[in-house]
């Protein structure tokens, strides 16, 4: 996939087409945040949804929660993260300026000058809970949302009582004060997880373990993330957290090199047993009658929202000649394009053509939601616009549709998106055309 500037493009393109902006942009921005734009949010909810769909609804051994930002502070001790969730941070003594010191050399990149020491720096952002300021009242912004499913292990088993092996799922914002946020949406300050904790038996982690590695592919399959872009990484002993006993780094290659895209991890029972002590509440259950009750194991399937969307982008972004000229277009798979369709009139100040538009829109608007309405420009434009978008196809209305050739009567053109060709199709087949 060698294209020059693919990643300026595909920024370029966001902003352009309204997928994501910088964040707080005309204030100068904020780094490490960006904001998801009328295309985006369609884009990531359905990625969501589709996430949500595998993994919860179309499942009977697992379930969802959606737990607060905020909680006690005694669950990131308890997680290690307070002690342990840091980045090595060095500051340049001359212009202040301060990297992750796994990612410079000996010198200052910008000044040149001398770094100070090296310190860990926690990643966690603090907060104050409440309005009296002191120790007590400091709380965190979650730097996971797993801490959100380990919680709620207790509260989970009480109402529903399930058996081994199962699991909670959750999709929410998570927050790291990260030294060095870069590379569009891959490292960002304020971000989205959809994670999951599966519960198993000890002696079974291992089958566990290797569905939950299927079913990574099977997700970037669906939303169209290139199978050849993406690279499993065995951790080895000596780079695995403690707890760990196997990890795998699902890794894509992104237009500025190979990188971590998701993590698979077997955690045994280190979170539910740390969380168990330090809680006093009890985190075993009963499995098997007449057994005692045991603490479940863990294997935790880890995916990054924004990381999925940048994938799918990357994997998306196409440049071909079209009718002699040169173009660019997402070649979303249509389950999660932002939009299903576009529905045109052929020409803007012909009633009668807008008029039937109207109603072919209306008609599919219903059942699809995403469907847009689109008459601004010539039709050139308006396929060029939607390609960019990414939308599988555009339906125009003209004079045929009304009847100009009378065997075309109430017929409409559907234009495929990545061929550009077009077909006709009677209004009442559109639906079934549009499977998504
Ligand atoms: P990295 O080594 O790249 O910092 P990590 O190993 O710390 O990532 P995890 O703690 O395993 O990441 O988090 C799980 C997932 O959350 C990652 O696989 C990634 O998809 C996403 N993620 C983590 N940090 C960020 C971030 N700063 N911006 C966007 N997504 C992130």
């Amino acid at each position: 996939m060698a294209n020059e500037g693919l990643m300026e493009k595909i920024v370029s393109l966001c902003k352009r087409r309204g997928f994501i902006y910088p964040g707080s942009e005309i204030y100068g921005g904020l780094a490490g945040t960006w904001d998801y734009g009328p295309f985006g949010v369609e884009l990531k909810n359905n990625v969501k949804q589709l996430w949500w769909r595998m993994f919860v609804q179309d499942r009977d051994d697992m379930v969802g929660v959606d737990a607060a930002i905020l909680m006690n502070p005694k669950v990131w001790e308890a997680s290690g993260h307070v002690s342990g969730f840091s980045d090595p941070l060095v500051e340049c003594a001359k212009c202040k300026r301060r990297f992750r010191a796994d990612q410079v050399g000996q010198m200052c990149p910008e000044c040149g000058g001398k770094f100070g020491p090296v310190r860990q720096f926690n990643m966690m952002f603090k907060t104050q809970i409440g309005a009296t300021e002191d120790a007590t009242s400091v709380s965190y912004l979650r730097p996971e949302t797993a801490g959100g499913i380990f919680v709620n292990f207790k509260n989970v088993v009480d109402s529903l009582h399930p058996k081994l092996p199962f699991g909670i799922a959750q999709i929410g914002k998570a927050f790291r004060n990260e030294i060095a946020p870069r590379d569009f949406l891959f490292r960002s300050r304020e971000f989205e997880q959809m994670e999951i904790e599966y519960f198993v038996r000890p002696s079974e982690w291992k089958e566990s373990f290797e569905e939950w590695r299927k079913n990574v592919h099977a997700f970037n399959d669906a939303v169209g993330i290139s199978r050849d872009a993406v690279h499993e990484l065995e951790v080895a002993d000596g780079d695995r957290a403690h707890y760990s006993k196997r990890t795998i780094d699902f890794e894509f290659d992104f237009p500025f090199g190979r990188k971590e895209l998701y993590g698979l991890a077997y955690r045994t029972d280190f979170d539910l047993s740390a969380h168990q002590g330090a809680s006093g509440a009890t985190l075993s259950m009963q499995d098997k009658e007449g057994e005692p009750a045991v603490v479940p194991h863990v294997i935790e399937p880890s995916f990054g929202v924004d990381r999925t969307i940048l994938a799918i982008l990357t994997s998306a972004y196409t440049e071909d000649e079209l009718g002699g000229e040169t173009r660019a277009y997402l070649k979303f798979a249509p389950v999660i394009a932002p939009i299903k369709a576009a529905v045109f009139p052929l020409l803007k100040n012909k009633p009668e053509l807008v008029a039937k538009a109207r109603e072919v829109y209306t008609m599919l608007k219903k059942d699809i939601p995403q469907i847009m309405w689109d008459d601004n420009g010539n039709i050139g434009k308006r396929y060029r616009r939607q390609d960019e978008i990414g939308t599988p196809y555009c339906i125009t209305i003209d004079f045929d549709t009304l009847g100009e050739k009378p065997e075309l009567l109430d017929t409409v053109t559907v234009r495929d998106r990545d061929t550009g060709q077009q077909q006709r199709v009677p209004i009442e087949n559109l639906k079934n055309q549009l499977i998504i």
